[in-house]
C-alpha cells in the first residue's frame, strides 16, 4: 500500500478501508468470496503488461511463450477439475463467457452458406449483402432461459440484456405453489417455442437442478443445452453436485465465473464438448480482445487449489452451512422461497417483516450484515425494491463459520429485521427503512464478526 500511496494516497486509503470493511462485516452476498493470498498475488504481476490476442501457439503478438504456459496450465487444471473435454479460460467475466458461448452456438449450429465461407476463412469474399443475410440468420434464432424473478440471470434472455436482444427469447419460471423448477412445464414451453439454445443455471434459485432432465428436454426439441454454473461452480468442483446435478457431462457448453463459490480471481470460463471446441476457441476475435494473462495465471492457481481434497471439504461445508442458515430462519418463523435450500444460498422473503428487499438490505447493512436484495417469484415490489434478500454461505465458510455461527447469523438477521420499522412495503415507498435496532444488535454483529 505504501507504493500505491506514493502515487495516489486516496486509492491506498480506499483499499485499506475495503480490507477493514470486509473484515468487520458479515459478507453474505452469495456471489462473493475471499480468494486466497496466492490467487490475489498472482493477479498483481508482470503478466498484466502483456498482450496475447489469439490462442496458445497462435498469437497475434510476439513474446507470448510465458502466457502460453499460463493459459495451457489454466486450461489443463480446468479440464481435470471438471472432467471437461475442452476449457477456454480467456473470458474476462461471466457475461463474456456467456457471449462467447452464444456466438459459438450460432457459429456451430446456424446453417448458412455465408457462414461456411466465413469459417473457411474467406471472410474477405463476403459482400455487404452476404453480411446482411448472415446478420438476419444469426438474429433470427430463439433462446429459452430461466426468468430473472425465478432466479435466472440477466444473460439468460432478459429483455434489456444483449442476450434478450440478439435472440428471440422466452423465459421459464418456477412452480407458483412450491417455487421449484417444473421440468414438465419447461419441456412444454420448449416444445412450443423450439429454441436453438436452452439455458439452465441461476443466480438466485436455492435448489439443485437435474441437468440430465434439462438435456433430455434439449434433445427432444433439438436445442443446444448451455448451463451457466457461475454460482455453483465451487459445488461442482468440490464434488457436492455429482451425477445428474453435475452439468458438465450433460451440457453441450458450460459457462462459469471463477470468483464466486469457486473462490478464484474475477473472471469467466467456457467448458465445452469436443463438438463446440473449435468455435469456442474463436472467442478472440469473435467477442474478446487480448486476454488478461495475469488473471488466467490466477485462474490456474485457483483451479490447482480447488483440486486439493481440502476444497471438497470446503464445498461440503458451504452446502451444510446453507442448510444451517435456512434452519435458523425457519425455526424463528421466517419465510424462505422454496421453503429451504440444498445449494449455497437462501432466499429470504422479507415481506412478513413488513419490509421491501431494499429496506431490509439497507437495515442489515447498517447492522454490519452485507447482503443484496433480490426479487422473489412474481415479486409484487418489482426488480428495484423487491421482496427478498439473497444470502450465500461461500464467503463466511471461507472464514471458518460453521453450524453454530450460521445459526447466530440467522438470529441476528431476524433480530434486525423484526426491529426495523418501515413506512410502507409498496414499490414507490421510502428507499431506506427508518429502523430502530433492538438492544445492541449492531454491536453484537460487529463483535460476532470480529471474533470469527
Ligand atoms: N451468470 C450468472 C449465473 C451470474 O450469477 C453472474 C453474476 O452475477 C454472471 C453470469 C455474470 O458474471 P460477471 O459479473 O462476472 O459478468
Amino acid at each position: 500500500l505504501e507504493v500505491i500511496a506514493a502515487v495516489e494516497p486516496r486509492i491506498a486509503e480506499a483499499t485499506r478501508q475495503e480490507l477493514a470493511d470486509q473484515r468487520s462485516s458479515l459478507k453474505l452476498i452469495a456471489s462473493e468470496n475471499y480468494a486466497s493470498p496466492a490467487v490475489l498475488m498472482t493477479m498483481g504481476t508482470w503478466f498484466s503488461d502483456k498482450y496475447a490476442e489469439g490462442t496458445v501457439g497462435h498469437r497475434f503478438y510476439a513474446g507470448c511463450q510465458n502466457v502460453d504456459t499460463v493459459e495451457t496450465l489454466a486450461a489443463e487444471h480446468a479440464r481435470e477439475l471438471f472432467g471437461a473435454p475442452y476449457a477456454y479460460v480467456q473470458p474476462h467475466s461471466g457475461i463474456d463467457a456467456n457471449l462467447v458461448a452464444f456466438w459459438s452456438i450460432l457459429a456451430n449450429k446456424v446453417e448458412s452458406p455465408y457462414l461456411a465461407r466465413m469459417q473457411a476463412k474467406n471472410v474477405n469474399e463476403l459482400s455487404e449483402a452476404d453480411w446482411e443475410t448472415l446478420r438476419h440468420e444469426f438474429g433470427n434464432q430463439r433462446l429459452l432461459g430461466m426468468s430473472l424473478d425465478a432466479g435466472g440471470h440477466l444473460t439468460h434472455g432478459f429483455r434489456p440484456n444483449i442476450s434478450g436482444k440478439m435472440f428471440h427469447q422466452q423465459q421459464y419460471g418456477t412452480d407458483p405453489e412450491t417455487g421449484l423448477l417444473d421440468y414438465g412445464a419447461v419441456a412444454a414451453k420448449a416444445r412450443e417455442f423450439k429454441p436453438l439454445v436452452l439455458v439452465a443455471g441461476y443466480s438466485a434459485y436455492p435448489r439443485r437442478v437435474n441437468f440430465a432432465k434439462m438435456r433430455e428436454i434439449a434433445d427432444e426439441v433439438g436445442a443446444v443445452l448451455m448451463v451457466d454454473m457461475a454460482h455453483f461452480a465451487g459445488l461442482v468442483a468440490g464434488k457436492v453436485f455429482t451425477g445428474e446435478e453435475d452439468p458438465v457431462p450433460y451440457a453441450h457448453l458450460t459457462t462459469t465465473t471463477t470468483h464466486k463459490s469457486l473462490r478464484g480471481p474475477r473472471g469467466g470460463m467456457v467448458l465445452a464438448q469436443e463438438e463446440f471446441a473449435a468455435d469456442v476457441d474463436r472467442g478472440c476475435p469473435m467477442v474478446l480482445g487480448g486476454p488478461l494473462s495475469h488473471v488466467m495465471a490466477a485462474k490456474a492457481v485457483a483451479f490447482a487449489e480447488a483440486r486439493q481434497p481440502s476444497f471438497q471439504t470446503y464445498a461440503q461445508k458451504v452446502a451444510d452451512n446453507a442448510k444451517s442458515l435456512a434452519e435458523g430462519f425457519l425455526t424463528r418463523g421466517a419465510n424462505l422461497v422454496t421453503g429451504g435450500t440444498d445449494n449455497h444460498l437462501v432466499l429470504l422473503d422479507v415481506s412478513s417483516f413488513g419490509l421491501t428487499g431494499r429496506q431490509a438490505e439497507s437495515a442489515l447493512l447498517d447492522a454490519g450484515v452485507v447482503t443484496n436484495r433480490n426479487s422473489v417469484p412474481a415479486d409484487p415490489n418489482g426488480a428495484w425494491y423487491t421482496s427478498g434478500v439473497r444470502l450465500g454461505t461461500p464467503a463466511l465458510t471461507t472464514r471458518g463459520f460453521g453450524h453454530e455461527e450460521f445459526d447466530t447469523v440467522a438470529e441476528l438477521i431476524v433480530d434486525v429485521l423484526s426491529n426495523t420499522e418501515a413506512g410502507t412495503t409498496k414499490a414507490g415507498g421510502p428507499s431506506k427503512a427508518s429502523y430502530v435496532l433492538g438492544d445492541g444488535v449492531a454491536d453484537r454483529v460487529t463483535k460476532q464478526s470480529a471474533e470469527m
